[in-house]
């Protein structure tokens, strides 16, 4: 299924839904469409663009900014589809202070990592076995990045995420042939 951004009245990015939520919020007057995907909703005799993009006709207070969870499509995000090693393409999920010595499982603590690199550590710190990151991994921040975690971005969205984000994702696209699908 196809999902939709929906963006505050300020533009603001709230969040992703299924782009047939997105169609009766703006056939509810709720929102505005803003873009489409190419593909339409038929329904009897009529049919409507399928939403990519909608902005909500009102406001909405968002009162907290939610935890981004803590996953291989979150992690792999942040660290642009790289190994912090060597730059290869990731395939594992590495502790860098590994598990067994104490190492937490926390954005802090966990980058993408290509299976040699991965394996090469095992239990060790990297510069036990020659290892160094490209920097230092911190948790993200901002709403952007929910998304991008839990929803998959479309090319549509990209010119209402913002600057930093929509670098990242550029880099990002061109690598993962199939981001598209997993907004699933
Ligand atoms: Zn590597």
């Amino acid at each position: 299924m196809s999902r939709a951004l929906v963006l505050n009245a300020t533009f603001e990015p709230l969040g992703a839904v299924a782009s047939r939520r997105a169609l009766l919020l703006v056939l509810e007057r709720k929102a505005e469409l803003l873009e489409a995907t190419g593909r339409r909703f038929h329904a009897m005799a009529v049919s409507y663009p399928e939403p990519s993009v909608v902005r909500l006709s009102r406001y909405v207070h968002v009162p907290y900014q939610a935890r981004i969870a803590l996953n291989r499509r979150s992690i792999f995000a942040r660290d642009g589809y790289k190994c912090q090693y060597c730059g290869a393409a990731a395939e594992n999920i590495d502790h860098v202070v590994p598990r067994s010595r104490g190492g937490e499982h926390v954005w802090e603590n966990v980058v993408a990592a290509c299976k040699r690199c991965n394996s090469r550590k095992e239990d060790h710190l990297p510069h036990e076995v020659g290892l160094r990151l490209a920097k230092m991994p911190t948790r993200p921040m901002g709403r952007a990045w929910i998304l991008l975690a839990e929803a998959g971005v479309r090319s549509e969205w990209l010119p209402y995420l913002g600057q930093p984000i929509t670098e990242q994702l550029a880099i990002t696209m061109s690598t993962t042939a199939d981001f598209d699908s997993l907004a699933g």
